[in-house]
C-alpha cells in the first residue's frame, strides 16, 4: 500500500513528463505546491525506497520506471472512473467531481473500481474528454491541440478541458461548451489573446484563461489562401 502523497507524487510525474524524457523536481515542486527541497527529498526517498517506482538523476531530474507507470496509470483510471460514474450514475455536475475524486482516487478497492466500470456503458473518456487507462495499464492519449494555437477561420471539436478549474467548467458548461461541441474560430480580438468563436447561433468571447485549458481538433482547417476553398479533414 502507498501513502496518499506518494501516490500524488507518481501522477504529477506522469503528467509533467513527455515520453521517457526527465521532469525537473522544480517543476514537479510547482505542480504539488511544495518547496523545491521538499519535492527534491521525496524523489530521492522514491528512488531509494519505494520498490523502484521512479529513476533520479541530480541535475537532471526524476522520471517514471515502468512500474511507476503502471501505478500512475492505475490512480488516474481510479480518479476519471470515479469522475464518470459520479456524473453518470450519481448526477453530479461535471465541475463538481474532480475535487470528489482526488480524495476517492486512493482508497477505492479493486473491486469498487471494477463495480463502478460494469455500472458504465462507455468507460473511454471521463466527462472532462479525458482518456480513461484501461484496466491493463493501456492509456490512448488523445491527440490534439490548445486552442490557443488553433488559426482563425478554422472550425474546431472540443476534445479535452482541463478539470482543475471548477469555475471555469461552470462557465462552459453554462455555454454548452463540453467535450464535442463543434464550432469555428471566427476572429482574434486586438491588444488580447481572447478569441471570437460562433457556436450555432451564437458568437462567444473566450478569454486567454479558457483558451489554455481547452484542446480541440481541427475539424475544418483555416482557408490557407483567399479564393482556395477550405479543405475538410476527416
Ligand atoms: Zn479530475
Amino acid at each position: 500500500m502507498l501513502s496518499q502523497s506518494v501516490e500524488n507524487f507518481l501522477k504529477a510525474i506522469y503528467d509533467l513528463q513527455k515520453g521517457d524524457q526527465w521532469v525537473a523536481t522544480s517543476a514537479l515542486a510547482e505542480r504539488l505546491k511544495q518547496k523545491p527541497a521538499s519535492a527534491t527529498n521525496m524523489v530521492q526517498r522514491l528512488a531509494r525506497t519505494e520498490g523502484q517506482l521512479v529513476e533520479y538523476v541530480p541535475y537532471q531530474g526524476v522520471r517514471l520506471t515502468d512500474t511507476g507507470t503502471k501505478v500512475a496509470l492505475e490512480i488516474i483510471r481510479h480518479h476519471r472512473l470515479i469522475e464518470l460514474y459520479l456524473t453518470q450514475a450519481l448526477g453530479l455536475p461535471w465541475d463538481r467531481v474532480h475535487d470528489e475524486a482526488e480524495k476517492l482516487e486512493h482508497v477505492i478497492s479493486e473491486e469498487l473500481e471494477d463495480r463502478m466500470a460494469a455500472a458504465l456503458t462507455d468507460t473511454r473518456f471521463d466527462p472532462h474528454g479525458s482518456p480513461i487507462p484501461t484496466k491493463d495499464g493501456h492509456i490512448k492519449k488523445n491527440d490534439a491541440i490548445l486552442l490557443a494555437d488553433v488559426p482563425v477561420e478554422a472550425s474546431v471539436r472540443i476534445v479535452e478541458v482541463h478539470d482543475h478549474d471548477a469555475r471555469l467548467l461552470r462557465y462552459l458548461g453554462d455555454l454548452g461548451l463540453y467535450p464535442g461541441a463543434a464550432f469555428t474560430v471566427i476572429g482574434r480580438e486586438p491588444f488580447s489573446h481572447a478569441l471570437q468563436i460562433q457556436f450555432g447561433d451564437r458568437r462567444l468571447h473566450l478569454g486567454e484563461d479558457a483558451l489554455a485549458h481547452i484542446w480541440v481538433t481541427i475539424t475544418i482547417s483555416a482557408v490557407p489562401v483567399a479564393g482556395t476553398p477550405a479543405q475538410e479533414l476527416p
